[in-house]
């Protein structure tokens, strides 16, 4: 491996209109970015021809094939502008010699901000009751919703996202019960909630909100299975990555009332859905038709993240990536 204490020249794929700005100011007379509106793929891998490093975004395609086009295109690092990595075949990258660096916490404020806003706009309806405001239509009916207060919230993983989510739903006057493999026993203290095992969180919780990352272990992880155990009407947030759930199980659910709220901002076919404009095309994906007729689901299309924090952590982060492969700096954002 070679490394260069100089600006390198960087792929910069699923360059979005959104954050080309922020990335502009922080690479600005740095490393030269070559900007890519399309994803990663096996048909885009050969625009990285003669650049050192390639940044991606989640919707990016980096298994091994696309990997391996990278890596005979020369391309030596791999500048994540993302905290999960499961879209990303690390073992791959390890085995070609790239070194990959993610952005591990641009802001979990953001993404615990947004699973709260979804949790209380289907709570009180808002979507409904702003389009009906909007018809001139000021009647009331069918939008009671409940207090939030003295509700059981089941949080599933309790890292930087879920316990800022804790944080929150305990300043509502919630009850908290916690799954995680890992227990942070300040949590317990400080906002008085209780660790349980996965299946008292899932019978028990009036709302439960996933904040687990996506891995073999965790894939499906809500089903019809799963499901069954819990309380008829919960309210089920998903903010965290779209495979955590079933979506045919969930629609299933949803069909019989069992889940009575649905909140998503990640979908489990969300790559070539999500962050387009597809609004002139027609919808191929059954299962998100399917989804938008209900009216007591709430889908957003991954924009948790999506702040103006959030964003300049983003690229000033990558910048910091890429300027620590430029000189072979250690770094602890390094995958
Ligand atoms: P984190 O690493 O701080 O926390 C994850 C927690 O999950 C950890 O406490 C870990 O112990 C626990 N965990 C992992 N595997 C588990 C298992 N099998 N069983 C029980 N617990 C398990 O991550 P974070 O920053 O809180 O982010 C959580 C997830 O949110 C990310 O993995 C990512 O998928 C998602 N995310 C979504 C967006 C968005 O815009 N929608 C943005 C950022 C992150």
């Amino acid at each position: 491996m070679k490394y260069l204490n100089c600006n390198m020249k960087v792929a910069v794929y699923s360059a979005h209109k959104f954050e080309r700005p922020y990335l502009e100011k922080a690479f600005a007379g740095k490393h030269e970015a070559k900007y890519i509106t399309s994803a990663l793929s096996l048909e885009t891998a050969s625009l990285a021809e003669g650049c050192e490093a390639v940044s991606i975004f989640v919707s990016d395609n980096a298994s091994a094939p696309v990997l391996q086009m990278l890596s005979k295109a020369g391309v030596q690092f791999l500048a994540l502008r993302s905290a999960g990595f499961n879209h990303l075949d690390l073992a791959e990258v390890k085995k070609l010699n790239i070194k990959a660096a993610r952005v591990p916490d641009y802001s979990p404020y953001a993404v615990a901000e947004h699973t709260v806003a979804l949790m209380l706009a289907l709570n009180r309806k808002l979507i409904r009751a702003n389009s009906r405001v909007m018809d001139q239509n000021f009647s009331l009916d069918g939008l009671v919703g409940f207090d939030m207060q003295g509700k059981t919230v089941g949080i599933i993983g309790t890292g930087k996202i879920g316990s800022l989510v804790a944080k929150i739903m305990n300043g509502f006057g919630c009850h908290l019960l916690l799954y995680d493999k890992i227990e942070n026993p300040e949590l317990k203290d400080k906002y008085n909630a209780r660790y349980t095992d996965l299946e008292s969180v899932l019978r028990e919780s009036d709302l439960i909100t996933l904040h687990v990352p996506l891995s073999p272990e965790t894939k499906y992880l809500i089903d019809k299975t799963s499901i069954a155990k819990m309380k008829k009407g919960v309210m089920l947030i998903n903010t965290s990555r779209g495979a955590l759930l079933n979506t045919k199980d969930t629609i299933g659910a949803l069909k019989t009332g069992h889940i009575g709220y649905l909140g998503m901002d990640v979908y489990e076919e969300e790559n070539g859905l999500f962050f387009e404009d597809h609004s002139e095309d027609i919808l191929q994906d059954d299962l998100i038709a399917r989804l938008m007729t209900f009216n007591n689901v709430l889908i957003t299309s991954h924009q948790a993240f999506l702040t103006d924090t959030a964003l300049r952590n983003i690229a000033e982060t990558t910048l910091y990536n890429l300027d620590c492969f430029a000189s072979a700096k250690e770094n602890k954002n390094e995958l």
